[in-house]
């Protein structure tokens, strides 16, 4: 089976000179437009024209940019992966599962609809919060929050991104917006059940899925899917917003398995201010959807910026008192200004200490998988953080020293929008005057 793998691989290899899963088998809809993955940012198919996947999978876009992978050459948009690969080459999404390219047809670029095994939906930007990582893009809440803002010479100089409306955007310009309604759902499902007959995965996206009126009629169509029963189904969610448990669990019953990834980014402390919610909705829901589901995994995401590093045992920490199943820790690289590692440039002891702290606290957790996968998180924050330098460019020449300072602004304006105070939450660190000292 093994030696099987490998020569399929091998042969991959020598006809696809970049082979990539999501490439052949993955369907990724974003912001008014369709690609392969959740990183790829090509606008392969903008879907005004069609939502329907069986009509723009094999458009011109789709068909050149699998035969650019095949001859060795990286399409603009997969430059996360080119990056990954410059620094350690098999650590990049494309490697995330197995290439299969029974229904690639080499000399066209061409797929058949039995290729496509995996679909990211997003519905709408439509969310009940607004989270300090985030953007206008992905949060209703972000938009709330800059409707009367008008970016000030100081926010472009720095380039806060977020606050200027250039986060997740190619420019600053375009303004596609994630906008699926009820109706192009039905369409697009029911395109999937008739044409794509090898789904395997469809994962969710948002904005907040449980917020939003797409989801759950969405989840009963797909039930009809004729791979149903295989197909594992998973979405990103806060899990604090105001959804029935019940139904909720009902709707994920006729799916192979089903997870949730639970966005909680933060420990108890800094929640209702990194993520705009209330820590005991979130603990609340999470029993009560345990309370009548007992199938479907809880996993518990750690996406760890600037912010979480300045408080990581208390993030760990509440995160692991949870009802979970699953832990999995992410990194926030863009923007610059919240990158974890721009913490390291004053504070690099502090903040080894408190890893070091959160890693002697870990040791006693009773549950073995759970905390081997917070070790691993926590080991993947720290290799980060250790090994990364933030790299200068024509917008921010000093590197990291310029991203320290976009950070500081950021603080100041972000605490104004949202009517908060850093010093109220941030308990090892003070902010004053621009500048951060650390107090604990
Ligand atoms: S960004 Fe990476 S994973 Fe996505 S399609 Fe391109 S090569 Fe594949």
């Amino acid at each position: 089976m093994l030696l099987e793998k490998f020569f399929k691989s091998a042969k991959a290899q020598k006809v696809n000179k970049l082979p990539c899963h999501y490439a052949v088998s993955g369907i990724n809809y974003k912001n008014g437009f369709a690609t392969t993955c959740a990183i790829q940012t090509d606008y392969l198919h903008k879907y005004q024209s069609t939502t329907l996947p069986s009509k723009f999978i094999n458009n011109p876009n789709f068909k050149q940019f699998r035969l650019k992978l095949a001859k060795g050459e990286w399409p603009s948009g997969c430059h996360m992966c080119a990056e990954v690969e410059k620094e350690n080459s098999s650590n990049s999404m494309r490697f995330d599962y197995t290439y299969d390219e029974t229904y690639y047809h080499h000399k066209t670029g061409e797929i058949d609809f039995e290729s496509i095994k995996i679909i990211e939906l997003r519905f709408s930007n439509s969310c009940n919060m607004a989270c300090l990582h985030c953007s206008q893009v992905y949060s209703s809440g972000w938009m709330s929050k800059l409707k009367h803002y008008t970016p000030t010479k100081q926010d472009y100089e720095l380039h806060l991104d977020q606050i200027t409306g250039a986060m997740h955007r190619r420019d600053p310009s375009e303004d596609f917006s994630i906008e699926l309604s009820i109706e192009d759902i039905k369409d697009i499902v029911e395109d999937l059940n008739k044409n794509f007959p090898n789904i395997e995965r469809i994962e969710f996206a948002g904005g907040e899925v449980l917020h939003q009126k797409q989801f759950f009629p969405c989840l009963k169509l797909l039930a009809q899917h004729p791979n149903s029963k295989n197909i594992f189904v998973s979405f990103h969610s806060n899990f604090n917003a105001n959804f029935d448990p019940k139904e909720l669990s009902q709707l994920l019953k006729p799916f192979g398995e089903s997870l949730i990834h639970m966005s909680i980014d933060s420990g108890k402390n800094i929640y209702p201010y990194f993520r705009d919610g209330d820590w005991e909705t979130l603990v609340n829901n999470i029993n009560t959807f345990r309370s009548v589901n007992n199938f479907t995994r809880l996993g518990a995401v750690c996406t760890t910026s600037a912010y979480q590093i300045m408080d990581i045992r208390n993030v760990f920490e509440s995160l692991l008192s949870l009802n979970i199943d699953e832990f999995h820790a992410s990194l926030v690289y863009t923007p610059e200004y919240l990158n974890p590692t721009i913490l390291m440039l004053h504070f690099k002891d502090d903040v080894l200490n408190d890893i070091e702290n959160t890693y002697a606290w870990l040791q006693q957790y009773p549950n073995e998988n759970l905390k081997n996968e917070a070790l691993d998180g926590l080991d993947k924050i720290k290799t980060y953080i250790t090994t990364h330098t933030p790299a200068s460019t024509s917008k921010c020449p000093n590197g990291i020293e310029d991203h320290y300072k976009a950070f500081m602004h950021y603080i100041t304006v972000s605490d104004k929008l949202w009517k908060q105070n850093f010093n109220d939450y941030i308990v090892n660190y003070r902010y004053n005057d621009n500048k951060i000292t650390r107090v604990i």
